[in-house]
């Protein structure tokens, strides 16, 4: 096995020079976290380059440099204090066993590692998975998850295609990553119990977190403000002052929303922060309730 300062490229290196270095945040260099990884970054308004997916980017208007690394590496990276902060799955991050601070969850790459057999199996629950094989890339997760459920089975790891392992006549059953269920059902297999919830994760190394904890907290707090924003609307609407009480219990919003007097008299503004699962069932209720002129704006960043 190679270690992260033998992969280390001559790019990266160079990197190294002394004094205090910039601050490195390692993301995923392929596969299925990439994309949403850059929109969240440019979205918290850091300008880089990713386009040639090069190793290193830097970012023109912040202190801080992006490694593009395997997805599978991006532990290790933080880990060994090559760079100060990652983006990883929490699935990956629990195989692994390493005790990272986890600084949140980015709200994309959901799925779970799920237990699953081919659908004419007999097996029904993961106790009569006992003394049969599993095949799975997730080999220390399945071995504590089979040890908690007191459940003696023979954990075979694979790399990949984990899921033709149980029709290759590998194991009788699979443990394996999951997000809508079709991967499983187009392999003829059925999922019997959950194994893991994931999705992925801002992780950072322990000794940056004491020493650079100035750094990391604004680079946390550009990416926790989009997260917020992003599940968010902002209502802006128009209202009798006497419907108020009514409007107001409708509105949870962040705080108590903001009401504004008209020029028009008897008649107020009011704007909120909702939930933007909620606006659509919202809007009726607001009219019912007395509010006209209503407008739904979209929230870049919220900082609380
Ligand atoms: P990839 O690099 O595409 O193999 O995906 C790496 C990570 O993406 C996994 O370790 C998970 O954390 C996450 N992920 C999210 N949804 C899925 C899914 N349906 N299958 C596999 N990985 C997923």
């Amino acid at each position: 096995m190679t270690t992260v300062g033998e992969r280390r490229s001559p790019e990266l290196t160079a990197l190294d020079g002394t004094g205090s270095r910039r601050l490195r945040l390692a993301i995923p260099n392929k596969g299925r976290l990439v994309e949403p990884t850059i929109e969240l970054l440019k979205d918290a308004g850091l300008v880089f380059e990713d386009h040639a997916r090069s190793l290193v980017a830097r970012v023109r208007n912040f202190d801080l440099d992006i490694l593009f690394v395997r997805t599978n590496d991006i532990i290790e990276f933080v880990g060994d204090g090559v760079a100060d902060l990652g983006v990883t799955g929490q699935d990956l991050l629990a195989e692994t066993g390493a005790e990272l601070p986890r600084l949140r969850s980015l709200g994309y790459g959901q799925c779970r590692l799920a237990a699953a057999v081919p659908t004419d199996s007999p097996v029904q629950s993961v106790a009569d998975l006992a003394g049969t094989r599993v095949a799975t890339a997730h080999p220390n997760t399945a071995r504590r998850f089979f040890a908690n459920a007191g459940v003696d089975v023979d954990v075979i790891p694979i790399s990949g295609a984990v899921e033709v392992a149980p029709r290759l006549g590998l194991a009788e059953s699979i443990v394996d990553l999951v997000s809508t269920g079709s991967t499983l059902v187009m392999n003829g297999l059925r999922p019997i119990a959950d194994v893991l919830a994931s999705e992925a994760i801002l992780v950072a190394n322990p000794t940056a977190v004491v020493e650079r904890a100035g750094e990391l907290e604004a680079i946390d707090t550009m990416l926790s403000a989009v997260i917020a924003a992003r599940g968010r609307k902002y209502l802006m609407m128009n209202a009798p002052a006497e419907r108020l009480h009514d409007l107001e219990t409708l509105l949870p919003g962040l705080e108590s929303p903001s009401v504004i007097p008209l020029a028009h008299a008897g008649m107020i503004a009011i704007h909120a922060v909702v939930g933007a699962d909620d606006v659509w069932s919202l809007l009726p209720r607001l009219k019912a309730a007395g509010a006209s002129g209503i407008l739904v704006l979209p929230i870049e960043k919220i900082v609380p």
